[in-house]
């Protein structure tokens, strides 16, 4: 009896580096990061209800261990389903820990609290979604989820980018709102603190949850403004604030759209760069 808990119970709790390991090792995800983030998000949700149920089973296996025959048993399923309970709740408190942004410490990304803060110079609708122009000397654009979900972007971003590079900019900002992609990294974020401090899983993990959402976006960005403006907004915004990921995503769009034309009437030809296509980590 005691075994028709503790198989399902290893099998809910593997689901937890499983899930990571599946969503960090390897290439694939690169070209298919929406796909990516389902396998990780499925795998990782069947994972905690096998878990939870697993416990919930324990416990009311050992409430109805009634003969002296099974009393040993009874112990044994009480003691899972304790530890369980527990472990549950470290976990269920690890989400609380987990809210920071699992790519925050390598990234110089501005925070929300930051963007809602600076003044605002300009307001525009695209689509359902409000775009405000603020007050900001660098080159940013961030999705501000929530009742009225908007596209915070400075104004220095949106005077160094001619229009198209602008749309596209703002496409891959609202892919992040359509995709929940701030549930998605919270999620992410979770997950991360539920494994081992210092593992190179939990690096890999925290660095791939925020490039998979970035890539997701892009690809929606592609899709709706075209591969070759995506393109050049990425590299124009590499030149004005060189980064390493922007770098890795405008690479990543010549890779996936060799023979696209551009609309100079060059094509784009590159091949995806011999690194790893993971952000920087510290
Ligand atoms: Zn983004």
């Amino acid at each position: 009896m005691v075994w028709t808990v503790v198989g399902p119970l290893l099998a809910g709790l593997i689901a937890c580096p499983l899930s990571a390991y599946l969503v960090s090792r390897g290439r694939w995800q690169i070209r298919h990061p929406r796909r990516a983030l389902m396998v990780w998000a499925s795998v990782g949700v069947v994972g905690l209800v096998i878990a939870i149920a697993s416990i919930l089973l324990a416990a009311a296996l050992s409430l109805s261990a009634s003969s002296a025959s099974a009393a040993a048993e009874g112990l044994a399923l009480t003691f899972i389903a304790w530890a369980g309970l527990g472990g549950l709740g470290i976990v269920g408190s690890l989400a609380h820990l987990g809210r920071v942004d699992p790519g925050k410490d390598d990234d110089e990304r501005p925070s929300v609290a930051e963007m809602l803060s600076r003044r605002r110079t300009d307001s525009w609708q695209v689509g359902a979604v409000a775009v405000v122009e603020i007050e900001d000397s660098r080159y940013v654009a961030v999705a501000v989820p929530g009742a009225t979900p908007s596209i915070f972007v400075s104004r220095a971003v949106r005077h160094a980018l001619p229009p198209s590079y602008l749309s596209a900019v703002l496409a891959h900002e609202a892919a992040h709102l359509d995709q929940l992609h701030a549930l998605v990294r919270g999620v992410g974020a979770w997950h991360v603190a539920c494994l081992p401090k210092r593992s190179r899983l939990r690096r890999e993990l925290a660095s791939r949850i925020m490039l998979l959402t970035e890539l997701a976006a892009d690809d929606v960005a592609a899709e709706k403004v075209g591969p070759a403006h995506l393109h050049d907004a990425l590299v124009a915004l590499h030149h004005l604030a060189p980064s390493r990921e922007l770098e890795v995503r405008a690479a990543r769009v010549r890779a996936l759209h060799r023979t696209y034309p551009l609309p100079q009437g060059r094509v784009l030809v590159a091949s995806l760069p011999g690194q790893r296509l993971q952000r920087k980590q510290r």
